[in-house]
């Protein structure tokens, strides 16, 4: 039996008209994909899904002769992880604005958390989630964002005229957004509005996380570009202190800087 649970949004001005326009929930069989219309959706499974910090992966980007991803592709992946290994999350809205995660769960830790919460019922959320429990490892579940194919996400995505893909950056001392992909002006937007919330945030167009490319899951928009955050380990920290012992502990521990860091990207896509 899945049990969902909203939570009592830290952003609550905008999610009461969107609650009129969503109206479809619904559980597909086969692996885990989830619709739902309540932001932040857990289940028993996921509930007790445990994670350690992962990889955090720094490859993104970075060509295929040194990616130390395990798989090439979602179909190498679902031929091999058992369907409890993830799951797929999404909603959509009357919006062409996606907020989304290739690398949720226990794979890059929060990016799930704080998708959710930006798109809350306004824009449409996705997350590949990683759910393994801590010695079985959810890095595995990484597959580099060129490469990413899961069909649901490419789905949404490339329906989607504005995109925000967060992922995390692993480093355990700095404090930084990277702002990446190939959208300039909401690159500008984030950063910007990222900064008069009190949050350092880089522009990111030349290093091997930058999400230049084309091909990068951030850039399969409509307009063929889409803005990409690497948020550094010790920034979701800040956002989340409990970040690494599994989804529950990790939505109770939200800190004033996650209401903060939500509220500039809300205003960032708007
Ligand atoms: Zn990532």
């Amino acid at each position: 039996m899945k049990n969902q649970q909203s939570f009592s949004h830290l952003i609550s001005s905008s999610f009461t008209m969107g609650m009129f326009a969503l109206g479809i929930i619904g559980f597909s069989v086969g692996c885990r994909e989830v619709q739902t219309n309540q932001p932040v959706e857990t289940t028993e499974q996921y509930e007790e899904a445990m994670e350690v910090n992962c990889a955090d992966h720094a490859t993104h980007g970075k060509s295929p002769a040194i990616l130390a991803d395990t798989y090439a592709n979602f179909a190498a992946l679902a031929a091999t992880e058992a369907s409890s290994a993830y799951s797929k999350q999404w909603r959509t809205t009357s919006s062409t604005t996606i907020i989304c995660t290739p690398h949720g769960g226990g794979i890059e830790a929060g990016t799930t958390e704080i998708c959710d919460s930006v798109a809350g019922n306004d824009y449409d959320f996705y997350s590949f989630t990683g759910l393994k429990t801590p010695n079985s490892g959810n890095a595995t579940l990484h597959i580099t964002s060129v490469n990413f194919d899961e069909p649901k996400g490419d789905e949404l995505i490339k329906a989607a005229s504005k995109a925000l893909v967060l992922h995390g950056k692993a480093d355990n001392n700095n404090e930084i957004v990277y702002v990446g992909g190939r959208d300039a002006a909401l690159r500008t937007k984030v950063k910007s509005e990222l900064e008069a919330e009190g949050f350092t945030a880089i522009i990111d167009t030349t290093s091997s996380i930058s999400g230049q490319a084309k091909a990068n899951f951030t850039n399969r928009t409509t307009s063929e570009k889409g803005c990409q955050l690497e948020i550094t380990t010790k920034l979701r920290q800040k956002l989340m202190s409990n970040l690494f012992n599994g989804p529950t502990n990790r939505m109770n521990s939200r800190t004033i800087h996650f209401t903060k860091f939500v509220r500039a990207l809300r205003k960032a896509v708007q």
